[in-house]
């Protein structure tokens, strides 16, 4: 059972309510992932919920955190970093999940706030991240996302460049620990799921980032360790 919010910062029936929807929408959500992890005879628990909140105020982000929900997706590192130092402070267990293409003028940035960074995808990247990460001394978790429908525009590597790269991270001494991918909004997702589920067998990667809250029971399905979801938690985005 998700925990209704406790604590009411502002008085006033509107953020109340709000505040309500959001720990609703999270039981519902658990609900579905509970029950598409039975169909798949998985233990709910091997599929992580990260509660994307990309576009929604802090506050939305704290009534899921009220909620009991300690794991959170952002798209971009400026609004991620506007958010969660603060929020860190009163929940400092918070995981909190790069899930959009990450620039290189930005990676020292991404390195201080990201438990893990998603969305690897080029050399220039991983030379980047590499040489941060020793600067630093803080090695966040790193995946790489693979263009599993080979989207001309979009972000992330091509299936058959995918071992090659990895080769290539690991002897900057990058641990990379899974795949991400982000199917082409018209298609069907179950082949692009499946897919990316086969390359992470082959590659040995544990952790397999996919689905949205619209298709999260497939990605469960076919193995998906972590889910994103935005909208059907938080509402429509802006
Ligand atoms: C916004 C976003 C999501 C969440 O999408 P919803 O449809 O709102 O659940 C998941 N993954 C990525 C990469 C995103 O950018």
């Amino acid at each position: 059972m998700r925990r209704q919010a406790a604590i009411v910062k502002c008085s006033g029936q509107v953020y109340f309510a709000f505040m309500n929807q959001i720990a609703n929408n999270l039981q519902a959500v658990d609900a579905r992932l509970a029950k598409a992890a039975r169909l798949a005879s998985r233990k709910p628990e091997t599929a992580r919920l990260i509660a994307v909140s990309k576009t929604h105020p802090k506050e939305a982000v704290e009534a899921a955190l009220e909620a009991g929900q300690r794991v959170f997706g952002e798209n971009r590192v400026q609004e991620a970093a506007g958010k969660f130092p603060a929020l860190r402070e009163k929940w400092p267990e918070i995981e909190l999940h790069l899930i959009g293409p990450l620039q290189t003028n930005k990676v020292a940035d991404a390195v201080a706030l990201f438990d893990v960074i998603q969305t690897l995808d080029r050399p220039k990247l991983a030379e980047a991240l590499a040489k941060e990460i020793q600067k630093q001394g803080r090695a966040p978790g790193l995946y790489l996302e693979v263009n599993i429908g080979r989207e001309p525009q979009k972000a992330g590597l091509l299936p058959e460049e995918t071992g090659e790269f990895l080769t290539f991270c690991r002897s900057l001494s990058l641990q990379i620990s899974g795949l991400m991918c982000l199917p082409p909004q018209e298609d069907n997702p179950a082949p692009h799921f499946k897919n990316l589920a086969a390359m992470a067998a082959s590659l040995h990667l544990p952790h397999l980032s996919m689905g949205m809250s619209a298709d999260f029971e497939t990605a469960i399905a076919y193995g998906a360790t972590e889910v994103r979801v935005g909208t059907a938690i938080f509402g429509e985005r802006k």
